[in-house]
């Protein structure tokens, strides 16, 4: 973490890009960075501060970064794609080393904290439509507009628009800006401390933040809940730290485990559809509150295999041209197409898993499902891409109109999460 090469330490205050942006707040970090909200001085609004760690493997990820997302910010000035617009960059030099810092426009929660707001219960489709549509609006610019594969879609990486907006009128919100400067230096504290006495207080430091971060954390789920009454549900896609050009890939191996399209699991190569795979993943996931995949290593059979035969229990058997294409074909499918490791699998279906384990009625389910299945086709040039799925009837709903929801978690009667301390497992690649 907060060593050579690693985090930069940040606290309230601190002024970075020679006092143009003050820090306020830690909003959420990454394996590659911590984000801060910050008060931009020049522009009186407030940002989204994301500070890379500095070893050079992490400079060149935010330097891959930028060169993304100054593309995507150019390429629309109206801001109304769907992405996070990237405001400024620049380098910052700590006592850790030079890190590369990129100024975003401030964004509210990310789709996985709504989902534990609702207690991983599904959010309703009414809303689940909604978020869909922003996701595939954004899907389709940067497939279609810009020939970018984001490669990371899941529900960290895709962000709410903030419904409370201090970038708008920060004094009138209420939220007045943090810009005194903290005392003296952080890192000039522990002098004079022998090793022992740094200790101890480096374990107070860190048991003080962690029962902050959990008073932050009730107070704030709490207060997202309430303020997503009457707000459009807008969101944008952030995190573009391992995108690639459709005609330029860097790698081979893409994606978090539990959203990973079977092609990157065989070595088959890949394109835009490997995101339409991720989006049908997330979308199960905002309707259920549960990932649509959790593969798990077992006796005598790896993650990777487990995670083929759960696909084929949803979604039938994998076609045999398309199993034994792959690079990595061999480890896991024998030459008739079955599986080496797993031999008796469990089918069922989308539409019955969403009906018998989500208590989903029959009708909504068979609609869902009949736009879900396309998506999570075997034969990755088959799905459907962001620009046909726009026009899918299932998201042709009225505003007005009821779009019906899943367990009557409507606005109005949703518990509001008293705290939100569940943990997943959620590998990323990049770990
Ligand atoms: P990493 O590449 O390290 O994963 P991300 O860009 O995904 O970094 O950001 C990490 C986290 O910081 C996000 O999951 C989110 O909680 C928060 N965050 C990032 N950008 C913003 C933003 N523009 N506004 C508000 N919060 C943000
Ligand atoms: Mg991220």
């Amino acid at each position: 973490g907060y060593r050579k090469g690693g985090y930069h330490a940040v606290r309230p205050g601190d002024q970075f890009a020679a006092g143009r942006y003050v820090a306020q707040r830690k909003l959420g970090w990454g394996n590659f960075s911590t984000v801060w909200l910050a008060f931009d001085v020049q522009s009186q609004k407030y940002v989204a501060l994301k500070i890379q760690k500095s070893a050079p493997e992490f400079a060149q990820a935010a330097l891959h970064e930028i060169e993304f997302l100054s593309e995507i910010t150019k390429r629309d000035p109206s801001n109304c794609k769907c992405i996070i617009q990237l405001i400024d960059h620049f380098k910052h030099t700590g006592p850790n080393g030079q890190h590369i810092c990129l100024v975003f426009e401030f964004l509210g929660d990310s789709l996985l904290k709504l989902v534990q707001y609702n207690r991983y219960k599904g959010i309703g489709f009414d809303r689940v439509k909604r978020i869909c549509k922003s996701i595939l609006v954004g899907l389709d610019y940067l497939h279609s507009e810009l020939g970018i594969i984001h490669s990371d879609l899941k529900l960290e990486n895709v962000l709410l628009v903030s419904t409370i907006d201090p970038s708008k009128d920060p004094i009138r919100s209420g939220l007045k800006p943090n810009l005194e400067r903290p005392e003296g230096n952080p890192n000039n504290g522990e002098v004079g401390l022998n090793p022992i006495e740094k200790k101890l207080k480096m374990r107070a430091r860190r048991v003080l933040a962690k029962l902050a971060e959990k008073r932050k954390s009730v107070v704030e789920s709490s207060r997202s809940e309430r303020s997503l009454d009457g707000i459009d549900l807008t969101c944008k896609i952030v995190d573009f730290g391992n995108a690639c050009w459709a005609d330029k890939q860097f790698t081979d191996f893409i994606q978090t485990r539990q959203y990973r399209a079977p092609e990157i699991i065989l070595g088959a190569g890949y394109s835009f559809s490997v995101d339409m795979w991720s989006f049908a993943c997330i979308a199960f996931e905002l309707a259920t509150g549960e990932m649509l995949f959790t593969p798990k290593e077992g006796h005598g059979y790896s993650e990777d295999e487990d995670h083929l035969a759960l696909m084929m229990e949803l979604l039938g058997k994998m076609p045999k041209k398309i199993a034994t294409m792959g690079t990595r074909s061999k480890e896991y499918f024998d030459r008739h197409g079955d599986l080496k490791r797993i031999r008796r699998l469990k089918m069922s279906s989308i539409e019955r898993i969403l009906v018998d384990k989500y208590k989903i009625s029959e009708s909504d389910a068979r609609e869902f499902a009949k736009f879900l299945c396309p998506l999570l086709d075997f034969a990755p040039e088959k799905r459907p891409t962001a620009t046909e799925c726009l026009k899918h009837p299932w998201l042709q709903c009225k505003e007005d109109k009821n779009c019906g929801s899943v367990n009557n978690n409507d606005a109005k009667n949703i518990d509001l999460a008293q705290s939100t301390g569940t943990s997943r497992n959620c590998t990323n690649i990049d770990a």
